[in-house]
């Protein structure tokens, strides 16, 4: 297909037969004079007094538990940069329809007209009561970290900024499997992180969760490797600085057993590639075009693990494996934020599913003929059916276990039955 016809299909799916991509749907019977009168008034001034009296009754009479808001400014949407509110509106759509479609959560987009960032929270803090989670999408770097962080802190419902933790949970679930596939050690592992933003930054940190050490990390932003002789650092590049002597990421790369690309296209080279240690990972994430083609990469090392954001290679860094499983699992506990045990149950998860035998349906899904683990499958694939019961159910223990669960679950057997249906 051209591009101009890409183009044109992807105009007239988002205009025809109505604009957008999702509306909302009534859950109760409204056919009837009486449906009426219970789903307004009268009858529905009988949950207002309920929860007036108690306000944990919202979640027993509205659909707060099961609503997310997927909120952006639009200041870093997709690869396209400061677009404005509006023209994120279609991301957010986008997202709202992935969270029903793969975990029945609804979302209202929600797109705020202010880059500020006392404005933005102050916006948030002000209709969190309709929510139970609250989605950052698509919001800039360095504002996104204190949006998110201040956020977090001030609300007692989770809240989570997907551009970073979805990314990292997601890429470590890959790099766990990776590393075993390379029969590596995570301890051990020399990691280049190419790229100090949003995504590289917290993909670091959670890497570091897992054992990644310190001092075998080396990251670069635009200007190059990040060192701590460096004067006017921010906090978080100064967090990965290096004191290692190296300036480049060519020197970086030499005998390198990782690389996680999360900056542009095509910065890394063939000839840099070769000087990479025995089975290396290489993680080429910049969307849409990777720090280094594919088809490149693997004629150049047959012994490459390579991942990419896209669709049309073998193992795609997709987010919407992570975000509808996790905010299922903090909503169905009712956890009051999503911390890193959460996440970190939530690779975990992932990373074993991946180990699994993969149904037939997945196979026909993805028109392979046998995906199995290895090189070329490390984690797992979006419409895979089994994804609902493995990665809800972890996230919400790990709430339970380290205590931000408000309602826990006790019957698990009929948690995962629910979750199948
Ligand atoms: P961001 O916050 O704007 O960060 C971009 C970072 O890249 C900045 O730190 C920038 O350096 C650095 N950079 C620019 N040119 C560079 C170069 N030549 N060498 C090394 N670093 C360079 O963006 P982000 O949200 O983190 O996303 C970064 C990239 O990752 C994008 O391409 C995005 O599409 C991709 N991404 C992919 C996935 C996925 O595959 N699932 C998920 C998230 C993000 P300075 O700090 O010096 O400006
Ligand atoms: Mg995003």
């Amino acid at each position: 297909m051209s591009k101009q016809s890409k183009r044109r299909e992807a105009l007239l799916y988002h205009a025809k037969p109505k604009p957008g991509k999702i509306q909302v749907v009534p859950t109760k019977k409204y056919s009837s004079q009486r449906d009426l009168s219970l789903a307004y008034s009268p009858g529905v001034a009988e949950p207002c007094l309920e929860i007036e009296k108690d306000t944990e009754n919202v979640y027993k009479y509205t659909n707060k538990g099961n609503l997310v808001a997927v909120i952006s400014n639009g200041t870093a949407v997709l690869g396209l940069g400061n677009i404005g509110p509006e023209a994120s509106k279609p991301v957010m759509e986008g997202k709202a329809l992935l969270f029903k479609i793969f975990a029945d959560i609804d979302v209202f987009d929600i797109e705020i007209g202010t880059e500020d960032v006392d404005a933005f929270i102050e916006t948030v803090k002000n209709i969190a009561p309709t929510f139970g989670g609250i989605n950052l999408e698509d919001i800039k770097a360095p504002e996104a970290f204190e949006i998110e962080r201040r956020l977090k802190e001030e609300l007692d419902i989770p809240v989570m900024h997907d551009d970073q933790h979805g990314t990292a949970i997601i890429s470590a679930a890959a790099l766990i499997n990776a590393i075993e596939i390379a029969e590596k050690d995570i301890t051990k592992v020399k990691i280049v992180i190419s790229g100090a933003g949003a995504a590289a930054v917290s993909c670091t940190r959670l890497y570091k969760a897992f054992g990644a050490k310190p001092e075998n990390i080396v990251m670069l932003d635009s200007k190059g490797v990040i060192r701590k002789s460096q004067k006017d650092l921010s906090a978080e590049k100064l967090e990965f600085a290096t004191s290692r002597n190296i300036e480049t990421l060519e020197e970086a790369l030499m005998d390198a057993d990782v690389f996680v690309g999360l900056s542009i296209a095509d910065i890394v080279t063939p000839k840099m590639l070769k000087t990479m240690a025995a089975n290396p990972i290489v993680f080429a994430m910049a969307n849409p075009n990777p720090e280094i083609a594919y088809d490149v990469a693997i004629k150049v090392r047959e012994d490459i693990i390579m991942a990419t954001g896209r669709s049309d290679h073998p193992n795609q860094v997709n987010n919407v494996l992570g975000f509808p499983f996790i905010f299922r699992g903090a909503l169905d506990v009712r956890a009051t934020k999503i911390n890193e045990a959460m996440k970190m149950a939530a690779v975990k998860a992932l990373a074993e599913l991946a180990k699994e035998p993969v149904p037939e349906q997945v196979n026909i899904a993805y028109g392979e003929t046998r995906l199995n683990f290895g090189r070329e499958y490390i984690i797992p694939k979006p419409f895979d059916p089994r994804l609902i019961a493995s990665v809800p159910p972890a996230v919400a223990k790990a709430a339970m276990e380290s205590g931000v669960a408000q309602s826990p679950i006790t019957d698990w057997e009929k948690y995962v039955d629910d979750l199948n249906e």
